[in-house]
């Protein structure tokens, strides 16, 4: 259950992707960490682990914003193409408008939700965020002597770290600045 790192006893001071590294990979439907284990087990299901590597995945909470990104795409995109439409072509039939643009909406949509879903989870690994922070802390730990150090978490993970392992002393007091 704690065991986090599926890379084993070896992997003692794996830096890991930079967070854009881990969006990419996530948005290609690639785990995170190894990037070669798939996130999602179906359409939006993302896998528990890492078939892979063993990466924990299951600690995402990309909640609502895989949604309101695809929304907030989707919508310039059509509502643009539905504005330019109008404007630059005469007797567009209404039915085609009807018909035509909510179909390209909803394939769009369709096509974009999961990856930006698996985007969502990549940025929640690369920042260490809600139960991530403990698989970082297990790799800064591994190293002797290092601090938690990941390249870009800008200590971000320390704050989070706390509030999402509750561990003892720490969290309670430590709500987000
Ligand atoms: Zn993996």
């Amino acid at each position: 259950m704690i065991e986090i790192r599926g890379a084993g006893p070896a992997a003692p001071e794996d830096p890991g992707p930079s967070w854009v590294g881990a969006v990419a990979r996530g948005f290609r439907n690639r785990c995170p960490h190894c990037g070669e284990g798939r996130v999602f087990g179906r359409f939006l299901k993302v896998r528990h682990a890492c078939e892979a590597c063993g990466t924990e995945l299951h600690h995402h909470r990309a909640d609502d914003l895989p949604p309101y990104l695809v929304i907030f795409v989707v919508g310039h995109v059509v509502g643009l193409a539905v504005l330019e439409t109008e404007m630059r072509l005469d007797d567009v039939p209404l039915w085609f408008q009807m018909t035509f643009w909510p179909a390209v909406a909803l394939a769009m949509s369709l096509l974009l939700l999961q990856p930006a879903k698996g985007a969502v989870v990549g940025l929640q690994y690369a920042l260490g965020m809600h139960g991530f922070a403990a698989i970082r802390r297990g790799r800064a730990a591994a190293a002797p002597g290092a601090e938690v150090q990941d390249g870009e978490g800008n200590g971000r993970d320390d704050p989070e770290g706390g509030r999402a392992r509750g561990g003892p002393g720490d969290g309670a007091g430590l709500h987000r600045a």
